[in-house]
Parts: C-alpha cells; structure tokens; sequence
C-alpha cells in the first residue's frame, strides 16, 4: 500500500464516521438507509478500489433480499404518511429537507470525490446541483393541478395526477450524487416512496444524502438507499412486487434486463442510457468557442458522462485545423489526483471501465485509426497514482462504421471526422443507434435551427455544450433510452393520470353499455 492509498483510506474513514456510517477503521460501513436507520448489508462482501491509486479502499456488504423488503415495506408505509399531508406542507418539507445539506456540502464532495475518483472541483459542482434539484421540485409540490374535461354527458369529469406509490430507481457510477438527487427529488414531489440502489461502485454519496433529507423532516422510510450488485439487490429490486414503476440510469444493456424485468411485472419503466452525441462544427463557426466546447464536451470527468460529444464532425476545410487545435488544447489539460484542486481531469472510475477503452483505442489503432494525442496513460503523475488514467484523447482517420465510431467509449475519447455540407452532417450526426445529444457550431442562425431540428437527440446544443438544469426536460431516442427527467416531464414520469367521473345531472341514471343514460 503507498503513502496515497493511506491518505485515501484515511479521509475515506473519517467521512464514513463523520456521517456516522462506520465508526473504527476497519469496520464494514453501513451502506443502506433503510427506514430511517443506517444499516449494514447482509450479503456477500464487496470490495471498493482507489480510481486513483488502483489499491485497496473499503469494502461493504451486498444489501441482500431482506433489506429490501424491509426497505420496499417502509417506503409503502411513508408513502401513505407523506400523502396525508397537504401539497404545500410537502413542498416546505422538501425545502427545509435540503436546508439540512448545508455545512456538510465540502465533506460531501470529499467523499464523492475519494470513491468516484472525480475532481474535487467536480464534486462541489455536483453538491450545489443536489441543492437546486430538490428547491426546484420543491416548488412543483403545490402546483400539480389537474384538469377538467368537457365531456358530452352531466358528469363533472376531472383528471388529477396521482403518485404510483413506492418506485425503484437504479443510477450509475458516473455522477452519483448528480442522479441519486436528480431522481429523489421528482419522485418524492409527485408523491412516491423511493427505494434507489446506486451503483456498487459508488455505494455512499446517495447514503449521506437520503439520511441527511430526512433528518432535515422528511418521513421516515420516505427515502430508503440499498446498495448491492446488479444481479443481486438490483435484480431483487426490479422484480419486486411492492414497486410500481422502475426508473434506471445506466447502460443500454442494463437497461434492457430493467426493461424486461418491469415488462414481466407489467411495471411501467424510464430508462436514461448511453450516448454518441456528435458534436457538429461548421466552417463558419467562432473556432476559439468551438475548440473550447469540443474540450467541455468530451474531457470533462474524464469523458465518462452521458451525454459526451464523443463524435467531433468537423466541416472538411477546416477539418486538419480544428483536428490540431483540439489536440493541443487536449494534451495541455492538467489531469492529476482527485484530490488536487489543479486537476481538471481525474481517473476513469474503475480497472473494467479502463480496460474497455484502452481496448477500443487498440482495437481502432488496428483498425488503421490515427491517434492524434493521448492514448496512452498521462506523463507527470505523482507517484502512487497507479490508478486509472487516461490522456486526453483524440482519434481521427475513422470510418463510420468502426467500433471507435459508433459505440459508446465513456471514456476521455472523441473521434473526428469531417463532412462536406450541412447533409452530411446530418446525415453523419444521426448515423447512431444513440440518441441523446448533440451541438452544433455556426454563426448562421437559420442554419442552427435548421440543422438542430434534423438531430434525433433529446438534447441539442447550438454554440455551447453540456448546458443542463433540472428545469429543462432531458432523455433519449432508441439505445439512449426513454420517458425523461428533469421539468415538468421529468415530474409527470411519477404520477398517473386518474379519471374521476361525477355525476351532477337532475335526473341523472347510469346508462348501460355505452348509452347516454336517457335510455
Ligand atoms: P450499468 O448499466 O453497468 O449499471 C448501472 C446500474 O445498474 C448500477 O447500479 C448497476 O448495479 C445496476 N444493474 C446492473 N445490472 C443490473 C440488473 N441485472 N438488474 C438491476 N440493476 C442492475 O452502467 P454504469 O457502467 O454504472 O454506468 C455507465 C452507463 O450509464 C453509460 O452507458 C452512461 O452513458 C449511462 N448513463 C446515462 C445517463 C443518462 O442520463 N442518460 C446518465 C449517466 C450515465
């Protein structure tokens, strides 16, 4: 073990006792909140890596099949709680809720930044976007109203949009915290239990979070946390019959084992998957911006986030220039320890992850592909940084249809290709299975619209790229997935619309069959 696994496990330990989840070093941390109480798995151990380092960093225990249902039960229970209050008690509930992460926002990003392996920096992003996710849900709290519709008959017939009761929701390694809030926080506005099972990668951020929501005043159970492997508590999860509806972010093949699993249960689902997002630069764009949003699109967290711009198309004359651009600017970005308040790239998250994407980048150099930059692990890393890095790195000479070209990479990896006209970009951007985002770089308007509304992504960028806010309705076409989160989409995913028929009519008689109850 070197002097940085040390210091690593060290400020792992006192996060998990300053959060109260494992008190001596040593111990098995708890890792579910199930009910209102901090409680440690049953099942098979598992064991967490440094990203950093490669060595040893703590291990936990599968939450395993009575966790979960103590966990599904408690949610139906606090569910039921949380329904009893009125819509604007929810909405100030929520609010003070989230008040509660304050003063604990620095350990937060410190523990997400240990286990995920992201930059500090990142993480404290990451922390503030926790916040703005449940004040903006908050707010929906009392202003879900229903409608009324104008039927033909002397009914009153009004429609009102109701919770299904206890959801799962499943979320990645990627951006923990990110999801864990960006899904809490519509589910519990529209009314539901939740019962979320975060990657096993990245077991305690969610943990910290749900524990500090509800001791800020949300029911007890409302939120529960299981952490476990896919195949285990997952799989435990989605087949559940206590959930109603499954919501995963993750990858598309999870995604169809969540999808299947939901289908045999005739259980409703909203899948967020991967992506291939073509990031689209014409001859008349500002160069300086476009090579700064192809660096914003790809390289940060290490590439490993949905929606990268991990196809560069660039316009054919300008195609070698832009290409150069891209690849100085790459090899000048500070990738180092998480820790360190320089870095601006940190390792990929897990010893699988990296093996995929030094795999592809082999197999795309075999393929005849030429490396620009990168490629290979980044030179100046401290010592002990054995973990999993990558340099920044920008592939051209690719054939659409390679391996390198088409397939999610989740890793700091884009490939250029040039386009003659506005056609073939579009033509090229949409040559994907994926169908989450994109950007386009022009100075003629008229052609940025034009060009945005052939894109078949849920998200379009024109002349910037990673804008989000939890505002704005986000999600994907085909292997990207579907249904979508964020906005009043995002809400109505988690309610059912329901029918209430009341008759008002003088001499009102129920009909049979299908007539107007005059007969
Ligand atoms: P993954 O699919 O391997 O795992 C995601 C989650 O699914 C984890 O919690 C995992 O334990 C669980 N899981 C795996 N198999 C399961 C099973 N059989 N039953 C139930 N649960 C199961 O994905 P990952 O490697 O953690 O994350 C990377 C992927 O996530 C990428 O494809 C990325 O694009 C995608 N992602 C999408 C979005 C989005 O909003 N569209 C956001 C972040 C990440």
């Amino acid at each position: 073990m070197n002097a940085l696994d040390t210091q690593a496990q060290q400020a792992l330990h006192r996060l998990l006792a300053q959060f109260g989840l494992s008190l001596e070093p040593g111990d098995t941390p708890c890792s579910n909140w199930i009910d209102g109480n901090l409680v440690a798995g049953q099942g098979d151990s598992i064991a967490l890596t440094n990203p950093a380092t490669g060595g040893d960093l703590v291990s936990y225990r599968d939450a395993g099949a009575d966790l979960l249902d103590q966990a599904v039960a408690a949610a139906a229970r606090a569910q039921l709680e949380w329904m009893a209050l009125t819509a604007s008690e929810r909405g100030r509930c929520m609010n003070a809720a989230v008040r509660r992460l304050e003063g604990h926002e620095e350990d937060l990003a410190q523990l997400e930044s240990v286990v995920a392996g992201k930059p500090i920096r990142d993480c404290r992003g990451e922390v503030g976007k926790v916040r703005e996710m449940f004040e903006y849900y908050a707010g929906w709290c009392d202003k879900q109203h229903g409608e009324v519709i104008p039927v033909p008959t002397s009914h009153l017939n009004y429609v009102r949009h109701v919770p299904f009761g206890v959801v799962g929701q499943i979320t990645p390694w990627n951006a923990p915290m990110f999801t864990c809030a960006w899904q809490l926080a519509p589910a519990i506005a529209a009314g539901n239990g939740v019962v979320l099972k975060p990657s096993e990668l990245t077991p305690f951020s969610s943990v910290v979070i749900a524990r500090l929501l509800e001791c800020g005043g949300l029911p007890k159970g409302l939120i529960n946390i299981v952490n476990g492997l896919g195949p285990t508590t997952g799989a435990a999860l989605t087949g559940h019959d206590g959930i109603s509806k499954l919501v995963f972010v993750g990858s598309p093949d999870s995604g169809r084992l969540i999808a299947e699993a939901g289908a045999r249960r005739l259980v409703s689902s909203v899948l967020e998957l991967g992506g291939k997002s073509a990031n689209i630069v014409f001859d008349d764009a500002r160069l300086d911006d476009a090579v700064a949003g192809a660096q914003a699109a790809i390289f940060a967290a290490a590439g490993q986030s949905c929606v990268a711009g991990s196809r560069l198309l660039i316009q054919r004359d300008i195609f070698d220039a832009v290409v150069e651009r891209v690849g100085r600017a790459a090899s000048q970005i500070v990738v180092g320890l998480p820790a360190d308040e320089a870095t601006r790239m940190g390792p990929l998250q897990n010893a699988r992850q990296y093996q995929r994407v030094t795999a592809m980048i082999e197999r795309a150099r075999a393929a005849g592909a030429r490396v620009v930059t990168g490629g290979q692990r980044p030179e100046g890393l401290p010592p002990g940084a054995d973990g999993y890095y990558l340099a920044p790195t920008v592939i051209a000479d690719v054939d659409a249809s390679m391996e390198i070209a088409c397939e999610e990479v989740f890793g700091p990896v884009v490939v250029a290709m040039p386009f003659d006209d506005e056609a073939d970009a579009v033509r090229l951007a949409n040559a994907t299975r994926f169908g989450l985002a994109g950007a386009v770089w022009t100075q003629d308007p008229a052609r940025a619209h034009r060009v945005a509304g052939q894109l078949r992504a849920g998200t379009v960028w024109i002349n910037s790229y990673k804008a989000i806010n939890v505002m704005s309705p986000f999600g994907g076409f085909r292997d990207s997935g579907f249904g979508r989160s964020s906005g009043l989409d995002g809400l109505r995913e988690y309610t059912v619309p329901q029918s209430v028929w009341v008759e008002t009519g003088v001499e009102a008689s129920v009909a049979m069959g299908y007539g107007s109850g005059a007969d």
